[in-house]
């Protein structure tokens, strides 16, 4: 008997991957929880039946959210990490030995539990001593936190279920505040290429665009992600520009070892096509950048 695993993008569009065996499955109280073995990218989480993480392209989304901001921020010692269940964000801050104090609040215990025993190269960063794991709901950690952020990573799932209100202006305000004088806010956003997703795009960037000094795009390739272009917002506080003079050497003391981010790939991630571009007229700074 085949078994096939199906997401399905839109009405007329679906991703298929071949399954070899359902690994684990479970209610949360927050979401269904599935993990399957699949031939063609490994290991893969689903949350409420859609692809959070492989162990085949996983390094690309992680890079891309993590480094991109962290080189923008050479004096960074605190890092916040919202959701990110699966590990991967937090093992590539962890790379950074500048950094003093990571803090990763994740709303579903049961996300870092399967992580941890399904995917224990993503999460390899659960072991590192600054890093702080709390189990909770990141709209409610980041309006009191007890000291300023340098850098916030949203890396929660889309903007239904447990995930829905970190798409909204109030928490990116409480963001706004507990971040540093000088500091920045990534989150992940949905695809421009899609019309079902097109919309929360623009309706993301406008309310952080209204609380943030200015915002800006990066891309990057995400193949088990609906069609595979998959946005970052960058938030900048303070005047934080994205290809600044200031960009950190750190990452170079572990760039080897890295599978996605290296300086061109950092400056190329800015340059949009003009579609996006214009989709995003108004609220992003892209145009503003030297990207030659
Ligand atoms: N890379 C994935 C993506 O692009 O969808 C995200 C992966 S990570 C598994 C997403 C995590 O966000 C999940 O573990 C989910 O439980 C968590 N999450 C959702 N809403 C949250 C909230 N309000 N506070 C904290 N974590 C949340």
């Amino acid at each position: 008997m085949e078994l096939w695993y199906t997401e399905e993008h839109s009405p007329n569009c679906r991703f298929s991957l071949r399954v070899t065996r359902q690994l684990h499955s479970e209610k949360t109280p927050f979401q269904q929880l599935d993990i399957v073995a699949t031939p063609e990218y490994g290991r893969v989480m689903l949350l409420d039946g859609l692809v959070m993480t492989t162990d085949r392209d996983e390094f690309v989304y992680h890079e891309l959210i993590t480094h991109v901001p962290l080189a923008c921020l050479p004096e960074a010692r605190r890092v916040l990490i919202i959701g990110g269940g699966d590990g991967g964000t937090a093992r590539e801050a962890c790379r950074y030995p500048r950094l003093e104090t990571i803090d990763m609040v994740e709303i579903d215990g049961a996300v870092i539990e399967a992580a941890r025993a399904w995917f224990p190269d993503i999460c390899a960063g659960f072991a590192d001593p600054r890093l702080n794991l709390t189990v909770g709901d990141g709209m409610e950690y980041v309006r009191k936190v007890a000291a300023p952020y340098d850098a916030i990573i949203v890396d929660s799932t889309d903007p239904v279920g447990p995930g829905e209100h970190l798409f909204n202006e109030a928490f990116y305000r409480d963001c706004y505040a507990a971040l540093g004088e000088q500091g920045v806010l990534v989150s992940q956003g949905p695809t421009p290429i899609q019309p079902e997703f097109a919309g929360l795009l623009r309706e993301q960037a406008e309310f952080i665009a209204r609380t943030f000094d200015r915002l800006y795009l990066y891309l990057g390739h995400i193949p088990t992600y609906p069609t595979g272009t998959w946005c970052f917002l960058f938030a900048a506080k303070g005047g934080i520009e994205p290809l600044g003079s200031r960009t950190d050497a750190g990452w170079r003391t572990f760039g080897e070892r890295l599978r996605y981010y290296n300086p061109g790939v950092h400056r190329g991630a800015f340059g949009l096509p003009n579609y996006v571009r214009r989709q995003l007229d108004g609220l992003i700074a892209n145009d503003r950048l030297d990207i030659a």
